[in-house]
Parts: C-alpha cells; structure tokens; sequence
C-alpha cells in the first residue's frame, strides 16, 4: 500500500496540521508531472493494489487528475484525501470513472465558529458540499474529525452529520503533535478528562449506531503508535512530494528516493529500514515518551519531527545518502 503526499501545498493553513502544509508550502522538487506519471507507471508495474493520495490538498497538485486516472486505468484502488474547499462536482464526475475507494473529507466542525477555529478561512459549507458531492457520484464517503479542545464539543454532532451525508466511516484519533500541530499544543490538546469524554461518547455511539456508520478511532498517543509501529511495522509506504520514502508518518526515517529509485529498491529498503530501526539496541532512546522528552528539557515548540531526529543522530542513526541501499536516513522539514 502507498500513501503518496502529492504536495505540501494547501488552500488552508490549520492549526493542527500535521505535515506543516499550506499556502505557498510546497515543498522544493516536488515531483513534476512527467516523475509523478512515471512512478505511477512504476506502481502499477509492481503490483500495488491500494493508493491513497493525499497533501497538503492533493487537488492543487497540477497533475492530480493525471497520476489518479494513470492509477486507476491500471486498476489500482484508490483513496483520495481533501479538504473539500476545491471539491466540485466536475472533481466527483471525473474521479468517479476510477476504481476509487473512498474520497475522505475533513469536517472538524459542525460550526462554523468551531470548523474555523482550526482552519482559518475555511469554508464548512463547502467541505460539506463536497461530501454530497462524493455521494451523489456514487463513490463510497469517509469523514475525519481532527479532535482539539476547541472542537471536541461538537464531535457528536459531526457523527450525525457524517451519517447524513452518506459516509460510510468517521475516522479519529488523539491529536498528533507534529507539524503546525506542535506549535499550538498548548491551545489545542485536550486534556486527560476531555480525552476520557470523547472516547466514552465513542464507544456509546459506536454501539448506537452499528450497521450505519463505523466509527474508527483508536484512543493511541504518537508514543504508543511508535510503539506499536515497532511491534508490527506497516506495510505503507508514505512517499513525500519530493518522492523520498518514509518509514512511517510518525517518524523522520527515510528510506529511498523514488526519484532516482524504482518502487521495487525503495520496497526492499523499507523492509529492511525497519529491520534496522527494529534491531537496534538504542530503539527506546530514539523515540522519547512525551515525559522524557519534557524531562530533558526538550524544546516544546519542536514537533516529534524535529526532536525523534535530534534522537536519532545522536545515536548515529543519520545518514543521509539516501541513494545508498537500505539507507535510513533522517529528514527535518
Ligand atoms: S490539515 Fe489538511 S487542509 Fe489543513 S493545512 Fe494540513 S493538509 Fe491542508
């Protein structure tokens, strides 16, 4: 499975973005159409069955439309996850000729005044109107709800929503702090009792509504997703705009660029980068719990990002030769 950041440019600037995405943030050497067409082809010659696209907002990538009909002519199920401020019919038309498995739209809201508060000039109306969009196209509907203490309120009411707007699936979490994220900590994570609230309404609606709507969420902080990650590494490849592999979203591991590489070296380099992350004795001190990381006095605006690669070059875990096999290397953006 590929997760492919098409961009790090967005039409939004959130509050609790996790990629540091926004106007006028794409990425240096983000693929041009001809490299992004030609992984595509890569893609499919290798078998991928499942590709998710996603950004910053993947349909402000010129090419878009290009690499999701490359990959969908070649079979390849696809997710595509928007903001839903560009989404239009024309956008639910074309992509619903495709083998696509859901079209994801964030709504954090059902307010405006909650909605906006993380997303600054967002419009909530449109993000809704983009999911009728998806639904009457046909394609199947999925909603993610980026929980803060600014929104948790109004979860419930994103869950009816999502129900009446046809979703199949409501998707949250814990808060990441990583990108914009970590520098609105302070302002945006709930704290332990909020969280509790949030998880028991969950699991109240989950049995509510059971057949309607699935809810998904997994009450799992950054340190407990490592850690599991380390247990059970995934089998996702997140290639960047610029088209470097990263292990994972949760940490600054690079394995290959697929700028120079084809998909089959970039997959034995993953398996074996995570091989490497998994066999080293200094695994613990490379991914700090949240308490050791404010017991040493770590910088609190810094995302997991920056502090997990400061980790890891201390313990010489570095190396940026990216075109080397089975490198892992460290990226801070
Ligand atoms: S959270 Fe999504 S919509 Fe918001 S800035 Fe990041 S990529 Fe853009």
């Amino acid at each position: 499975m590929i997760s492919w950041q098409l961009t790090r440019e967005c039409d939004l600037a959130c509050l609790h973005c996790c990629t540091d995405s926004g106007p006028g943030q794409a990425m240096p050497g983000e693929l041009c159409r001809e490299e992004a067409l030609s992984l595509a082809a890569d893609i499919a010659e290798f078998g991928v069955p499942y590709v998710m696209l996603c950004g910053g907002e993947p349909l402000l990538s010129p090419h878009f439309f290009d690499v999701a009909e490359k990959l969908g002519e070649s079979g390849i199920q696809l997710k595509v996850e928007t903001n839903g401020q560009r989404f239009t019919v024309e956008s639910a038309r074309r992509l619903a000729a495709l083998p696509i498995r859901s079209i994801q739209v964030s709504l954090d809201g059902e307010t405006d005044g909650a909605y906006r508060s993380l997303r600054p000039g967002a419009s909530l109306s449109a993000a809704q109107a983009a999911c009728r969009f998806v639904r009457e196209a046909g394609m199947p509907l999925e909603v993610t709800f980026a929980p803060t203490r600014e929104n948790l309120c109004e979860a419930s009411a994103v869950i009816d929503r999502a129900l009446a707007l046809g979703a199949f699936r409501f998707n949250t979490g814990m808060l990441m702090r990583v990108g914009s994220a970590a520098g609105y900590w302070d302002r945006l994570v709930p704290n332990a009792e909020q969280y509790e609230e949030f998880f028991s309404m969950l699991e109240a609606r989950s049995l509510e509504l059971a057949g309607r709507i699935e809810l998904c969420f997994k009450p799992r902080s950054l340190d407990e997703a490592m850690a599991l990650q380390l247990r059970q590494p995934p089998a996702v490849l997140l290639v960047r705009p610029d088209g470097l592999v990263h292990l994972s979203a949760s940490m600054p591991f690079v394995c290959a660029d697929l700028r120079t590489q084809p998909l089959s070296r970039a997959w034995h380099a993953y398996i074996a980068g995570w091989e490497r992350i998994r066999n080293m004795q200094h695994a613990r001190s490379v991914l700090p719990s949240e308490s050791s990381r404010a017991a040493c006095g770590a910088d609190p605006r810094k995302g997991d990002r920056d502090v997990l690669a400061e980790a890891s070059a201390s313990v010489g875990v570095l190396d940026r030769e990216t075109g080397s096999e089975a490198v892992v290397g460290a990226v801070v953006r």
